[in-house]
């Protein structure tokens, strides 16, 4: 079945676009945890960062950066939150990659990214570090 935001960058169901390009469509969150709350998505189709094709990473995260200078110049923000819900366990929603792009505003009351989890490792930074490595 087609993804909800291919059906978005397809113009079959409706959104607010505030960029787009030939390979990156960028709109407004529907549900804004911010003003300004985009979303950037890639045109072609994959569920996460590890399906998509290499030639469409660096257009995508072009496409975050133009996104984030616009949204710079219209809202002027103090900052930015952007990242990626990869996963159900990480709450992605919906299975099309796409990078979340957040304006930030002193005392808008949010947290770092840290907030988001709080589950340190049991081994050591040099164990795990280790164990990672191995797996390249
Ligand atoms: P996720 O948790 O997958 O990173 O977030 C998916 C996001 O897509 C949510 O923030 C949700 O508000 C947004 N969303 C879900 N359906 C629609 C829609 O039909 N249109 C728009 N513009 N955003 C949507």
């Amino acid at each position: 079945m087609t993804s909800l935001f291919t059906r978005i960058i397809n113009g079959e169901i409706p959104s607010h676009r505030v960029y787009e390009d030939e390979l990156t469509y960028a709109f407004l969150d529907i549900n804004p945890r911010a003003p300004g709350h985009a979303m950037v998505v890639s045109r072609t189709h994959s569920e996460t960062l590890l399906d998509l094709p290499d030639e469409a990473l660096a257009p995508l995260f072009e496409g975050v950066k133009t996104v984030t200078a616009v949204l710079e110049r219209a809202l002027a923000p103090d900052g930015f939150t952007i990242g990626i819900n990869h996963g159900k366990a990480s709450g992605q929603a919906v299975d099309h990659l796409h990078v979340h792009v957040i304006p930030r505003f002193t005392g808008d009351g949010g947290g770092s990214i840290h907030s988001v989890v709080s589950n340190p490792p049991k081994e050591a930074l040099e164990e795990m570090a280790a164990r990672i490595r191995k797996a390249q």
